[in-house]
């Protein structure tokens, strides 16, 4: 195998295959209808670990309420959590709010035509600052995802792993040759569209592939012996536990930390398992912290969910517990009734009181009660919709007389918006509580 460009194939027969491929096969996606920098800006932060029809009515639905930097800038974090509701790594919503501002502040809004200016921008890295400055300004910068990085190293056939700092290295480099020519937003995206449809990870259509005869990986006939990888991903895994706690057709939430995992998001409240501690402990433990907080004492309701959540390098098993609330502490932020609703950006459910001890990752946040009919106004991640979902469910079946305080038909928990990248599976009705004694609940993907 060879490395060295220079006796590598051709750059300008690589480039000139590369665009006419393009031009032909692309698919034809709303933000390739633009070369508003802004535009294609969104587009690129979205598309960051997502998929292409999961990100697209998020696209379209964000453009619509945002159409400029300066409407982004001007919006309440709220609402920009809300609208990318769904579509994971919250974090790329924050940021991209951020970088509105900035380019509000420094550049009256508009997105500068210089690599440096866009990489700054909070959230913007090498590869989106590329995409943007190549795609909407046509300047000779590499962008290099994912799906470059597969193709560029089947190509030229690299032999460093792409996931060291040599290997990525030595694909920036490539890269960055390929692109000294004419239109390099399009040779950029053409690598992309290549493979992302025809140089996939597994089964790539060589005999489809413009790069056919030119690519190393391609004649050696092991095409997916590229890229080379050093490490495989290591998972976290963590037990938690999660109480759904009710009072009337309130349900308690906190809001989990800024800075830490789905930040900034509402949630149930949740505390990590302790070692040595069981299940039926940790629930304990969270219980106590959310009784003193709430006043009076918590009923649990014998049942337990639980089920798997995967994060991007983290794993959840979690169990979730459901309990009624005795207290009547009034919250003092005006939601005390489960007709407070919480429009977004304003008026989210009041404090019910602060959290003395630390249960778990939300060591800042304050518990709050929010009427089960109003969830739609909170930014809240799939996996806590998913676990209101699933709790929601074990509610309607139960007689009424069990379910005290709460008045009428189950409300039913907002759906997700439809497309998310999450892949939610039907979990066990039902299982013992305590270690060792429940079902185990089939997984559902998330992100961080
Ligand atoms: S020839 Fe095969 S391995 Fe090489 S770029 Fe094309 S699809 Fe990928």
């Amino acid at each position: 195998m060879n490395n060295a460009p220079s006796e590598g194939p051709d750059p300008a027969e690589i480039r000139s295959r590369l665009i006419h491929w393009y031009d032909a096969h692309c698919r034809d996606l709303p933000w390739r209808r633009t070369r508003d920098p802004y535009a294609v800006l969104v587009s690129e932060i979205m598309l960051q670990q997502t998929r292409v029809d999961t990100a697209l009515p998020y696209y379209l639905r964000f453009l619509q309420r945002f159409p400029s930097a300066c409407h982004l800038a001007a919006a309440p974090e709220e609402e920009v959590l809300r609208l990318w509701q769904g579509l994971g790594y919250y974090r790329r919503a924050r940021q991209l709010h951020q970088a509105a501002r900035v380019l509000v502040e420094r550049y009256g809004g508009r997105v500068p035509p210089d690599f440096e200016a866009v990489r700054s921008l909070p959230g913007v890295g090498d590869y989106t600052a590329g995409a943007v400055c190549s795609i909407a300004f046509d300047l000779p910068v590499p962008a290099v995802d994912g799906n470059a990085q597969r193709v560029l190293a089947r190509l030229f056939g690299v032999d460093e792993p792409a996931d060291r700092a040599a290997g990525r290295r030595r694909l920036d480099e490539l890269a960055r040759r390929l692109v000294q020519g004419p239109r390099p937003g399009a040779l950029n995206q053409a690598v992309m569209e290549l493979g992302s449809t025809v140089c996939t990870p597994r089964r790539p259509r060589c005999d489809r592939c413009p790069l056919a005869g030119l690519c190393v990986a391609g004649r050696s006939g092991q095409p997916e012996a590229w890229p080379v990888r050093q490490r495989a991903v290591r998972w976290a895994e963590e037990d938690v536990v999660v109480v759904g706690c009710l009072r009337g057709d309130q349900v308690a939430v906190i809001r989990r930390p800024e800075g830490g995992l789905l930040g900034g998001l509402w949630a149930l409240p949740y505390a990590l398992r302790q070692e040595g501690e069981t299940w039926v402990q940790a629930r304990d433990r969270l219980g106590a912290v959310l009784a003193a907080e709430l006043g009076g004492s918590l009923r649990w309701y014998p049942d337990t969910l639980q089920g798997r959540w995967d994060f991007s390098h983290r794993r959840w098993h979690w169990r979730l517990y459901l309990a009624w609330s005795g207290g009547d502490r009034t919250p003092a932020g005006g939601a005390g009734s489960g007709a407070a609703a919480p429009p977004h950006g304003a008026g989210l459910p009041g404090p019910a009181g602060r959290v003395a001890e630390t249960p778990g990752p939300w060591d800042s946040g304050a518990v709050r009660w929010v009427g089960l009919g109003h969830l739609d106004g909170l930014p809240m991640a799939s996996l806590d919709r998913r676990l209101l979902e699933q709790a929601m469910q074990v509610l309607a079946k139960l007689p009424q007389r069990q379910v005290p305080g709460l008045r009428g038909q189950v409300p039913r928990v907002p759906e997700q918006v439809p497309g998310q990248r999450s892949r939610p599976e039907p979990l066990p009705g039902r299982g013992r509580t305590g270690p060792g004694g429940a079902r185990e609940g089939a997984g559902a993907a998330g992100q961080e």
